[in-house]
């Protein structure tokens, strides 16, 4: 029983696809796929901080960028940083910040950039999905993995992974979220819209699973980059 436009459970995600290794010249890369839409993200690091004097002596500066192609949206974006990108650049820093060993690596920076090339709702999720997989790429000290995807609350029901055209069912909430699998920890946890209090409890459980259900890919994909093919 369904009530979802595209005919998917109430608990099942879009088809995901991950690879690592995508960017030739970045230090790490890695593409996330979730139904329509599509991150792909380039690490580049750590480096010298320029200019110098904001390098700090602690620990490295994380460092996020995120863009949304003009072409990604069926109504042409305008290109360039925009508030969006500038907040969305905020949460997935916010959100990978600490899964890194950030004091392995003082008066460095890690950048991080993140092109959405399709999207159908859930792009700053699929962001920090796709730079998490880039910074283990890279060979960044990690404490955990992060992994995210959108929870929802539409027509009644708690969701997971809104595309768009349930983002825009009157009355729908929208519930990004990232999670560290191995720590348990909840690293985003943003709330567009109403959402009846007894049903949260549903949404984080149905979110967290999902988040674990995502870091398998993620891991996966790391695995068939860095597991040698058996000799015959
Ligand atoms: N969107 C769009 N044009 C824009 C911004 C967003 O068409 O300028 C669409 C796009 O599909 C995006 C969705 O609206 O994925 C939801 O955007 P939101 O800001 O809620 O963030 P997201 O769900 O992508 O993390």
């Amino acid at each position: 029983m369904s009530k979802r436009p595209d005919g998917r459970k109430v608990d099942e995600m879009r088809d995901i696809e991950a690879k690592v290794g995508v960017i030739e010249e970045a230090d790490g890369s890695a593409m996330f796929r979730i139904g329509n839409t599509i991150a792909v993200a380039g690490v580049y690091g750590p480096k010298k901080v320029v200019p110098r004097h904001l390098e700090d002596p602690e620990k490295a500066i994380l460092k996020c960028y995120y863009d949304m192609y003009s072409f990604s949206v069926p109504e042409r974006k305008r290109p360039g940083p925009d508030r969006r990108s500038i907040e969305l650049s905020m949460v997935i820093k916010n959100a990978l910040a600490p899964a890194i060993f950030l004091k392995e690596y003082p008066k460095t920076q890690i950048e991080v950039f993140v092109s959405i090339i399709q999207a159908d709702a859930g792009t700053r999720c699929a962001a920090i999905s796709a730079a998490a997989m880039a910074l283990a790429d890279a060979g960044i000290a990690m404490k955990d993995m992060v992994a995210a995807v959108a929870a929802g609350h539409v027509n009644g029901e708690v969701v997971i992974d809104l595309n768009k055209e349930e983002e825009d069912i009157e009355g729908t909430s929208d519930i990004p979220m990232a999670y560290m699998p191995r720590t348990k920890k909840i690293t985003l946890l943003q709330l567009d819209g109403k959402l009846p209090n007894d049903k949260l409890k549903a949404v984080m459980e149905l979110g967290t699973k999902s988040c674990e259900a995502v870091y398998e890919v993620e891991k996966k994909a790391l695995k068939e980059k860095y597991t040698p093919a058996e000799s015959e």
